[in-house]
């Protein structure tokens, strides 16, 4: 993941052009990816799909001919989807397409402007304050034309067509914890789940933001109901805590799968309720489409100081924090695959476990007592009402024991399993 990172983030990358598709053709190098092409001028429901942007150089040469702002040093100084301009302005012409943060002055803000079509850089208050007056020369070689928006997908398929959606937003320039990582996390995951035998569907899907999923949206219109539980993938690399953001319905599956497994993980964690306002679960929670996606990040955008700057680069995402995030990904899947209803064949008083070698027969010693209690729970819940992860939850035992015993269950022909 870090490798695939540190491969990605030299790229200028945007809702649309080369810089996507290159970066999506990297991606198809963790995990094989099906590109498709939108048209510029799209029609997906109540937005279109914008012109096609692509830069060759920008830079900005102050009085002297010294180049001060350069888009070959870094991406973020160039306005995302800046119009083309050539010419000579005055310093204060100029400071009026210069975006900065005066609160953070060594650092370089991201900022885009998609829809109303400007010229613009991007710089440390530092150097806008130091430049002196006088006629810049500004020099922006990108170029807004009819071409397409690309998006990518890879698809495991499982035993049955219900799907799990694994989303995340592709369209970020040299940023790394806001897009990086979770392109990386999403392949990764994409690639180990390609190893199992699903039950369900998995669609991994590499979308820039909002105007992406909204045209995946609108292209899989009649499909979109077989998404039964989705997670947003976002902002996983970086030092801060697990957080939670609920699906629309508050109390989907996903959402109680997510809960269960932070709650179990040992390490500090935060679950809030669904807002309009964040990564594409907002178009995955409109109302038309109400699906039960929820996004699981560390530190949520907005939140951390470097988020949207030039201090969001490769020292920012950490190792152990894209492993541990991958690790409860893994988790969050394993209750999803596992989860079911299951009615108990000998109901009629306890079942005598100890003939059938089921005292002690699960794990270590230091987990008898938990397994104990799993099957027992098991055995008392299963009435073909309950799931395995309603049980989890009552029982306060991770759900692995309880599957664990589950499948014990079964093998003694205790239980049998309840068509959904
Ligand atoms: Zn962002």
């Amino acid at each position: 993941m870090m490798a695939t990172i540190a491969e990605l983030f030299p790229i200028c990358r945007s809702i649309t052009g080369e810089g996507l598709r290159r970066s999506l053709q990297i991606l198809g190098g963790v995990v094989p990816l099906t590109t498709t092409e939108v048209p510029s001028g799209a029609a997906v429901f109540d937005w279109t799909v914008p012109r096609e942007w692509n830069v060759r150089e920008a830079w900005v040469k102050d009085p002297s001919g010294e180049v001060v702002i350069d888009f070959r040093r870094s991406n973020l100084h160039l306005l995302n989807y800046s119009a083309p301009f050539h010419g000579k302005v005055g310093l204060e012409t100029l400071k009026r397409h210069l975006h900065t943060i005066p609160e953070q002055p060594a650092l370089v803000p991201y900022r885009t402007s998609y829809y109303e079509e400007r010229w613009g850089f991007c710089a440390s208050q530092e150097v806008v304050s130091r430049l002196p007056p006088g006629e810049y020369e500004v020099h922006v070689d990108s170029s807004l034309e009819d071409g397409a928006l690309t998006y990518a997908e890879h698809v495991v398929a499982g035993s049955t067509t219900d799907e799990v959606l694994l989303s995340c937003h592709c369209c970020h320039p040299s940023l790394c914890n806001d897009n990086l990582s979770g392109m990386a996390l999403t392949a990764t995951l994409a690639r180990l789940v390609g190893h199992l035998r699903p039950r369900y569907t998995y669609r991994f899907l590499f979308a820039p933001g909002t105007i992406g999923s909204i045209c995946w949206l609108a292209r899989n219109e009649t499909q979109a109901h077989r998404i039964k539980h989705g997670l947003v993938v976002a902002c996983v690399g970086d030092a801060g805590p697990m957080t939670y953001k609920r699906s629309r319905r508050g109390d989907a599956e996903i959402d109680r799968a997510v809960a269960h497994i932070l709650l179990h993980a040992g390490q500090r964690f935060s679950i809030r309720n669904f807002t309009p306002y964040g990564y594409d679960e907002r178009q995955y929670c409109s109302p038309g489409f109400d699906l039960a996606v929820g996004s699981l990040t560390r530190t949520p955008h907005g939140e951390y100081p470097e988020y949207h700057t030039s201090g969001d680069d490769l020292s920012f995402v950490h190792r152990d924090s894209l492993i541990e995030s991958l690790r409860r990904y893994l988790e969050v899947l394993e209750v999803l695959e596992g989860n079911g209803r299951y009615v108990n064949l000998s109901p009629r008083c306890e079942p005598h476990l100890g003939k059938r070698r089921l005292y002690g027969s699960l794990g270590g010693q230091s987990h008898a007592r938990e397994a104990q209690l799993a099957l027992l729970w098991v055995l008392n819940l299963s009435d073909g009402r309950h799931t395995l992860l309603d049980i989890a939850e009552r029982a306060k035992l991770p759900f692995r024991s309880l599957r664990a015993a589950a499948d014990a269950l079964l093998a003694s022909a205790l239980l049998r399993s309840e068509p959904e």
